[in-house]
């Protein structure tokens, strides 16, 4: 007979890592089964949060700005420290010890949860079966009382620009080059491609980044998009809207990327070629005949607000169903789903999930748009508060950006922030809490931040939405 669990995950990045832990707590008998593997033929819990993605990308930015720092910023402090020069391999070390301690931490906090961890491939079958088959091709089978399904994502090829692995390459490959490129280019401005395109233009690569939108930024406030391309073109990020990407060919260990824009067909020839066209979920292999579970027509399986797919007892959560790919989306979900199978009450607020770019200045925000809160047709207002006019970030010698908040005229609601500024992924943590338990304009006003600390600029933007600001001219 096969061997039973209460809960089987299949998945071990963050959004089946929290599930597993979480129906653990929850008293029930628990399994995850994961096949991530890594470049080096090495396997780890994670996902591609932890090993390819979220992580090591966060690792490489904070090498790489203050790599920038030191060069543009520490003169100006007074502080000498002679020529400046970049050991990558070094670099890249610390970036792979980064990934390792939090992969061997979910790792840990798997066994001491008491969650049986299985390296290898889930199948699953009808009656809530899962086929594993490990590293060595023997297979096993298991079943469950319930199911989650957490496969995430893989990154979007481009079929006229396939991935080479050597030239043409995708996030994780770029998050682990080995020496600097001269010239990078970058296809797509979305979250990945700016962030990873910051992280070698500061190490000094030529970076040219090809967006077919002619919107920068298009699902950002567009204020705070027109202040954050202004800021990347600055930095010399050669960012190209309107330009859609062809096709690229390899020869004599460069790449020429053809693109077309307004002006007919151009093209590029470059080093290295990161393509950060999107994800896509992942679902190879995951299904077996006659389960019952569902795709969308994008390959999302289908699920309800509940992260129940068509079958009883079976779920799916994270990047492989519909809303969101973010880290902090999936991991809710997953909680949520193991509460609901100990039954308990859970729910995820979808209205309020926060993004966030790691750039430099970093771009946070939460809940609607002014454009979206005028399309929706509310009355609102806005408050404004730049980071000039901010001590903290003058001290900091981080002058640069604002908080923007949108609030219902009537009825004071908080429907929006927008932060482009230093570290913007912290700050909004204020807003997201504020708009999770329905916080007005006023509670914001009315709530002490500490002085001299960025977060006042949260407080005075609020004020400034009724025209009360102390720090600023009312306008
Ligand atoms: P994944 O993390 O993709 O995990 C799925 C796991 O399931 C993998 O280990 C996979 O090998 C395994 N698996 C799949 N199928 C099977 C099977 N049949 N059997 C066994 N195992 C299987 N998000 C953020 O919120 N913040 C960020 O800063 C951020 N930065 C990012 C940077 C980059 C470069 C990239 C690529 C992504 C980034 N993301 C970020 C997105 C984030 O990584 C994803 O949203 C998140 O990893 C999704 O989690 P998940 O658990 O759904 O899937
Ligand atoms: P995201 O979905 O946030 O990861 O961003 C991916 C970006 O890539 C989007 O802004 C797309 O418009 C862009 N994109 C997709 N295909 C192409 C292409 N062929 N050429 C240039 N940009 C593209």
């Amino acid at each position: 007979m096969a061997d039973s669990f209460d809960v089987i995950v299949i998945g071990a990045g963050p959004a089946g890592y929290p599930a597993a832990i979480r129906a653990a707590q929850n008293r029930l008998k628990v399994a995850i089964v994961d096949e991530w593997q890594n470049h080096d033929g090495s396997r780890a819990y994670g996902g591609t949060c932890l090993n390819a993605g979220c992580i090591p990308s966060k690792a490489m930015l904070e090498s790489s700005e203050l790599f920038h720092r030191a060069q543009s910023e520490f003169a100006l402090h007074g502080i000498g420290v002679g020529e400046i020069s970049l050991d990558l391999a070094t670099m890249q070390k610390r970036r792979a010890t980064v990934v390792k301690g939090m992969t061997n931490g979910v790792q840990l906090l798997l066994k001491s949860a008491g969650v049986t961890g299985l390296q290898g491939h889930g199948r699953l079958l009808p009656g809530k079966r899962v086929e594993f088959t490990a590293q060595d091709g023997t297979k096993k089978e298991f079943i469950g009382k319930h199911i989650v399904l957490a496969s995430g994502s893989a990154p979007m090829e481009l079929r006229t620009a396939p991935f080479d692995g050597r030239y043409i390459v995708d996030s994780w490959s770029a998050v682990e080059f080995e020496a600097v490129p001269r010239r990078l280019g970058v296809i797509g401005a979305g979250v990945i491609g700016l962030e990873l395109g910051s992280v070698w233009r500061r190490l000094g690569s030529e970076v040219i980044v090809l967006e077919a939108l002619e919107n920068f930024l298009a699902m950002a406030d567009a204020q705070l998009a027109r202040e954050a391309l202004r800021q990347f073109k600055k930095q010399g990020l050669d960012i190209r809207l309107g330009a859609k990407v062809g096709g690229a060919s390899v020869a004599n260990g460069a790449v020429t990327v053809k693109y077309g824009d307004k002006q007919g067909e151009q093209s590029i020839v470059v080093d290295k070629l990161v393509v950060a066209i999107g994800r896509r979920p992942y679902t190879q292999g995951l299904l077996g005949e006659g389960t019952g579970v569902e795709l969308d027509e994008r390959g999302f399986i289908k699920v309800d607000h509940e992260c129940r797919t068509g079958v009883d007892g079976v779920w799916a959560v994270g990047d492989v169903v519909r809303g969101p790919m973010l880290a902090h989306k999936g991991k809710e979900e997953g909680v949520m789903v193991a509460d609901l199978i100990a039954g308990h009450f859970s729910e995820v607020n979808y209205r309020v999930i926060p993004s966030v770019i790691y750039t430099a200045p970093e771009i946070a925000w939460v809940g609607q748009t002014e454009e979206q809160a005028k399309a929706a047709g509310r009355p609102y207002k806005m408050g404004v508060f730049p980071f000039t006019a901010n001590g903290r970030a003058r001290a900091m010698e981080a002058p640069v950006g604002f908080v923007k908040i949108v609030a219902d005229s009537k009825t004071d609601e908080i429907l929006g922030v927008h932060i482009i500024g230093a570290m913007a992924g912290e700050l909004i943590a204020e807003a997201v809490l504020a708009m999770e338990y329905s916080a007005s304009c006023e509670d914001l006003q009315r709530t002490i931040h500490a002085h001299p600390t960025l977060s006042e600029a949260t407080h005075e933007a609020a004020l400034l939405a009724d025209k009360r600001s102390i720090d600023t001219i009312n306008r």
